[in-house]
């Protein structure tokens, strides 16, 4: 569903130019899971945004293709699209996920209608079917009571909860591709195994793909079947989880195994 080709990203102009992300390609298929790996700084964050378009107002240079539907006649470049057909994609074909779900939801707002809004801009749907989508979709990721919670404002949700009312709101428009940045990191480890099942079961009943950035290679084994290792912006291996992290060819992902407990 997703084919990346050669993403560049830089930042600065001049002697200070960053190239933070450097000729990355690589595929998604429907219902897969990616893991991406790499250390601080290593470009992983820079490459999640850029698939949704979320460069465009930091003034960064993006090159490449963005094949949302993949590398054939169907494909859309998410990189060539306007900013108003990117907004029309972004939420509705991809979807994104951060380690702070109060990066992505108001406080002041319920919960049920955050997630509302974001399905109505989407299908042009009436304010009271969507208020049924955001409580179908609340009950999806488990929030107890979804009718009464949906109610809530986010800071009456626990942080494990503010994490799956952000899920809910990603899923509200049923995305092919789900982009899931660092999800589970700010989250006790229980709580972690109970978003990443979320993620697993999400996947196996809707066929959405995830790409999961994480600094964790204990979740990338748990939940990704391939794994995308970065290091200075480069895509330096990619493969299955389990050969990758068995036998690694490069030295960098050696020494970042290594480096793991
Ligand atoms: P972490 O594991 O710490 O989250 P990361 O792999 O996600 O790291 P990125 O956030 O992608 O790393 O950052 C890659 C590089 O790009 C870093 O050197 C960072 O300082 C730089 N960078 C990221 N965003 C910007 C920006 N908006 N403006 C300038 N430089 C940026
Ligand atoms: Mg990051």
């Amino acid at each position: 569903v997703l084919s990346v080709r050669d993403l560049t990203v830089e930042f600065g102009s001049g002697d200070g130019v960053l190239r933070a992300v450097d000729g990355v390609s690589f595929d998604l298929a429907a219902g897969s899971a990616l893991g991406v790996v790499g250390e601080s700084g290593s470009g992983k964050s820079t490459t999640a945004l850029a698939l949704l378009g979320l460069h465009r107002r930091t003034g960064a240079r993006v090159t490449g293709r963005i094949l949302l539907g993949g590398d054939g006649p169907e494909g859309v470049d998410v990189n060539a699209l306007d900013d108003e057909a990117v907004r029309g994609v972004r939420g509705r074909r991809i979807a994104m996920i951060f380690q702070d779900p109060m990066s992505a939801l108001d406080p002041y707002y319920r919960i049920g209608d955050q997630i509302a809004e974001v399905y109505r801009a989407h299908s042009g749907a009436g304010r009271k079917a969507a208020w049924a989508r955001a409580v179908e979709v609340l009950d999806r990721v488990g929030i107890p009571d979804a009718a009464r919670r949906a109610r809530a404002r986010p800071h009456e949700f626990s942080g494990g909860m503010r994490q799956r009312a952000l899920i809910a709101m990603a899923l509200a428009c049923e995305p092919e591709i789900l982009v899931a940045d660092e999800p589970t990191s700010a989250l006790d480890v229980t709580v972690q195994a109970q978003i990443l099942d979320l993620l697993d079961g999400l996947r196996a009943d809707t066929g959405m793909a995830l790409l999961l950035v994480t600094h964790d290679l204990g979740v990338v084994s748990r939940s990704a079947d391939e794994v995308l290792v970065m290091h200075r912006g480069r895509a330096v291996e990619r493969g299955p989880v389990h050969e990758v992290l068995r036998a690694p060819a490069q030295p960098y992902t050696r020494s970042l195994l290594e480096a793991v407990p």
